[in-house]
């Protein structure tokens, strides 16, 4: 298997930046992360034979490193329930892909479980001109995008830096169980900002990274995007 290291290298020797979803899961799996099972299939048999390994409801998205956005290029197909459905996913999402991004590089497609709704949050790290790398922490979807309720850390994090960054969101009852919504497993999250950090203190070639979204639960969170930016050659 290949190390963390490794699969840098080997990125960085083919010139490119953007690791794409696969790549990047399978790095942070290696560094504690838990995400969701991920596989690339290069043909629509094979997407459908990944399916029924994994099991239904599955998600299709678009294996390029060219594809930044997946779900805003047409890249991303949820809860496909029959091989059938995954069949017409794929051709769909390679007919998109291709007509709006003709240059871009097709991989394949990725296959994955459709994980059950939690609530959504998202850990990012940027790298500050100042501080160096910065850990954010915030709730998924519209309340990063509009109201941008994140908090932001120093990498090295300490415990009390993921305990905090946490607390201080605005949204934070959210995460407590808010109107008989089930409290999500905080202290599993805080171990999770803490394991980013650990791996991007050791992964000095990454520029920037992206959870996003984790979907927290009572018991767990589980990451089913993963966007790394590895530095460009000098
Ligand atoms: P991108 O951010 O590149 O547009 P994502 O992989 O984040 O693409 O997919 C878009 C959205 O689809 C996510 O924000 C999430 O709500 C949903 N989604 C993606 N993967 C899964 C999955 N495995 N299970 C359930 N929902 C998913
Ligand atoms: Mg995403």
């Amino acid at each position: 298997m290949a190390t963390g290291q490794q699969i840098i290298d080997r990125d960085k020797s083919k010139g490119r930046s953007l690791m794409t979803e696969i790549e990047a899961k399978e790095l942070l799996k290696q560094a504690g992360v838990s995400v969701v099972d991920t596989k690339l299939a290069t043909s629509k048999e094979e997407a459908v034979s990944i399916s029924k390994e994994l099991g239904f409801p599955i998600v299709l998205k678009i294996a390029s490193p060219d594809v930044v956005h997946k779900s805003d290029a047409g890249g991303v197909k949820l809860g496909l329930k029959t091989s059938r459905q995954v069949s017409k996913a794929y051709d769909d999402i390679l007919k998109t892909i291709r007509q709006k991004y003709p240059e871009a590089r097709i991989q394949g497609v990725s296959v994955q479980k459709m994980a059950r709704p939690g609530v959504e949050v998202i850990i990012g790290m940027s790298q500050d001109a100042q501080f160096g790398p910065v850990i954010m922490f915030g709730l998924g979807g519209i309340l990063v995008e509009v109201l941008k309720d994140v908090s932001f850390r120093i990498v090295p994090l300490t415990q009390r830096d993921a305990r905090e960054m946490i607390r201080e969101i605005k949204g934070y009852p959210l995460l407590e169980g808010y109107r008989g919504q089930e409290p999500v497993d905080i202290p599993n999250l805080e171990e999770l900002i803490l394991k980013v950090s650990n791996f991007v203190e050791q992964n000095h070639e990454v520029e920037e990274l992206d959870l996003n979204p984790i979907f927290a639960y009572k018991d767990g969170a589980v990451a089913v995007d993963a966007r790394v930016i590895l530095k460009k050659d000098k």
